[in-house]
């Protein structure tokens, strides 16, 4: 699955497990979440690129810990992290006892496929349904320092997805239009992307306005 599809599940994952438990897990992390399996890119050729990140055997400890350390939000974040591993063994498969054992695990539906498309597509357009009514949308439609934050997602996809076209030696233009289902998953990115980069402007305008204003008088005892 694209970064597109794995921000978009990640999303839903945390919030609805966060809403289970009563916490609400900051909406750039419930984004980042499940990116974050796929940061081996950035490491790439130190780690081999869907191995040690893509395994359970490494995930579910490190989710444990976020668990027990952080409670509620560390479980919503968990959420998102594994999201990525269902995703991936649906289009794909996932290596769950790397490094133990090189086992593939997944129904390989493939990538791109109108399957996968439907998958990305879907997520992005249930996490814009489901931003309305948590009311997240705030952080893009209203000017407030917390928005900034959705700078870290944004980032990580962007860069992510140049690094991997770029690893793969392909032309991002000629890839994004190569098929007609690839065609629709680029202009999720676009939403997704132009989305998020709409709520960081709206998260430095607040830090500037913030910025000017003057600091309050000191108290006369
Ligand atoms: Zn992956």
């Amino acid at each position: 699955m694209f970064l597109l599809g794995h921000s978009c599940w990640s999303y839903l994952f945390s919030k609805l497990t966060g809403r289970q438990v009563k916490v609400n897990l900051p909406s750039y992390m419930a984004l980042l979440a499940g990116v974050l399996p796929d940061f081996d890119i950035y490491f790439k050729p130190l780690i081999q690129h869907h191995t040690y990140t893509h395994s359970l055997i490494i995930l579910l400890p490190v989710c444990a810990v976020l668990v027990i350390r952080f409670k509620g939000l560390g479980l919503a974040f968990s959420a998102g992290i594994l999201s990525h591993l269902v995703a991936d063994s649906i289009v794909g498969t996932i290596p769950p006892l790397y490094p133990l054992s090189n086992f593939q695990l997944g129904i390989s539906l493939g990538l791109p496929s109108p399957v996968d498309t439907v998958l990305e597509a879907g997520a992005l357009g249930l996490v814009l349904v489901l931003a309305y009514l948590n009311g997240d949308y705030k952080l893009v439609t209203e000017s407030q320092c917390e928005s900034v934050y959705l700078v870290i997602p944004m980032v990580s996809i962007v860069t992510l997805t140049l690094l991997f076209a770029g690893d793969n030696n392909v032309s991002l233009a000629a890839f994004a239009f190569s098929r007609k289902a690839l065609t629709l998953i680029t202009l999720g990115h676009v939403v997704l992307i132009g989305t998020l980069g709409l709520g960081v402007v709206q998260g430095v305008r607040a830090i500037i306005v913030e910025g000017k204003q003057p600091a309050p008088a000191p108290q006369v005892p």
